[in-house]
C-alpha cells in the first residue's frame, strides 16, 4: 500500500498529498485548473523557478556538462518488474526499483531512475510542457529520478537537488518506435484509472531517448504538477523521439475518473511559465571562438591598425 500511494504521490509529478489529486489541466476551471494551483494547492505554484518552460534557443547559454552516464539504460530486467497505471493525470510507468540510474551531465549526484509518464494534446498542436522556439509538440516523455543521497524520494522531494527530471519531446512520425510502442500498448488495461499492472520489460529505456544525449538544454525548475516543488533539475534533448499517430490515439483514449461516460484524459499539460531570472543552459553549438571574444578593445584596435598599416604597404 505504501508504494502504490508513493506511486501516485511521484508520479506525473504529482501533488505531495492524496487530498490535492483533484487538480486538472483545464485553464478555464477556477476550482482546479492551473491558474488556482498556487491558492488551491500550495503558494510554490507561483514560486519563481517554475516548470515547464518556453525555450528560446536564441537566449541559452552553451556550457559544457559532459555526458550524462547511466546505469542499466541498455538493460531489460527479469520478472513482471514494471507497473504500468493511470492516475487520472497521466500514463506512467514505474520501472525496477533502485535498477536504473543516471548521472553526470552537470547533475548534482548519483540519481535513480524511478518512473517515466506521458503529457500529450488534444490534438497534434498542442501536448508537449516545454515549447521550442514557439513550438507546441503533440507529446513529451518525463523521467523522473531521485537524488540517492537522500533515504527514498519522499526524502529527496524535500531538497533543492533532490530530483533530476528528463524530458524527451515526441514529435509525430511514420515509424514505430517498438520501445515506445511496448510501453504504451497497455494503456487499453487502464482506460479508466485503476489499480496498477505489473508486467515484464521488453525493451530498455534507452530505447525511448534519442541516440543523442549529449545535446540537451539545462535549467532549474519544479514539478509541473501541485504541490509544485522546486527541486528539480532539468534536461530537455534537443533530439526529439518520433511517435504515431496511432500510439497518441491510445494516450487520448484514457479516461480522467471511473465513470461509464468518464471525460477523456487530453491536454495533459501545464502552461509554461514565467522563466524570471534563470539561465537555460545547452550542450551543443559551442558558440566559434573568434579573436574578437576573447581579447580586449585595445587589442583589437592594435590588430585593426596593424592590418591597415599591412594593407597599405
Ligand atoms: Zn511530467
Amino acid at each position: 500500500m505504501m508504494d502504490k500511494v508513493l506511486i501516485f504521490v511521484v508520479i506525473g509529478l504529482v501533488p505531495a498529498s492524496m487530498a490535492a489529486v483533484t487538480y486538472n489541466y483545464r485553464p478555464d476551471d477556477k476550482e482546479y485548473g492551473p491558474s488556482v494551483w498556487n491558492t488551491k494547492y500550495n503558494v510554490s505554484c507561483a514560486g519563481k523557478r517554475q516548470s515547464p518552460i518556453h525555450i528560446d534557443t536564441t537566449k541559452t547559454v552553451y556550457k559544457n556538462l559532459g555526458a550524462l552516464q547511466f546505469t542499466n539504460d541498455d538493460k531489460v530486467p527479469n520478472g513482471p518488474t514494471l507497473q504500468i497505471g493511470n492516475n487520472k493525470h497521466s500514463y506512467r510507468v514505474n520501472l525496477k526499483k533502485d535498477y536504473f540510474s543516471v548521472k553526470g551531465g552537470g547533475l548534482p549526484g548519483t540519481f535513480n531512475v524511478f518512473s517515466f509518464h506521458f503529457h500529450w494534446g488534444k490534438d497534434d498542436t498542442r501536448g508537449s510542457e516545454h515549447t521550442v522556439n514557439m513550438k507546441k509538440y503533440p507529446a513529451e516523455l518525463h523521467f523522473v529520478n531521485w537524488n540517492t543521497k537522500y533515504v527514498n524520494i519522499s526524502e529527496a522531494l524535500k531538497h533543492e537537488d533532490g530530483i533530476a527530471a528528463i524530458g524527451v519531446i515526441l514529435e509525430i512520425g511514420n515509424d514505430e518506435n517498438p520501445a515506445l510502442a511496448s510501453f504504451l500498448k497497455y494503456a487499453v488495461n487502464v482506460t479508466y484509472p485503476k489499480e496498477l499492472y505489473n508486467i515484464a520489460q521488453t525493451h530498455s529505456i534507452a530505447d525511448l531517448m534519442p541516440k543523442n544525449r549529449e545535446a540537451f538544454y539545462r535549467y532549474d525548475g519544479s514539478l509541473t504538477t501541485p504541490v509544485c516543488q522546486e527541486v528539480v533539475t532539468w534536461t530537455v534533448f534537443n533530439n526529439t523521439m518520433p511517435i504515431t499517430a496511432n500510439q497518441l490515439s491510445l494516450l487520448r483514449s484514457l479516461k480522467d475518473n471511473n465513470a461509464t461516460l468518464g471525460v477523456a484524459l487530453v491536454d495533459t499539460h501545464r502552461p509554461v511559465q514565467p522563466l524570471n531570472n534563470r539561465m537555460v543552459y545547452r550542450t551543443f553549438d559551442k558558440p566559434p571562438v573568434t579573436a574578437g571574444c576573447c581579447l580586449t578593445p585595445t587589442v583589437c584596435l592594435l590588430i585593426i591598425m596593424l592590418g591597415l598599416f599591412a594593407m597599405f604597404n
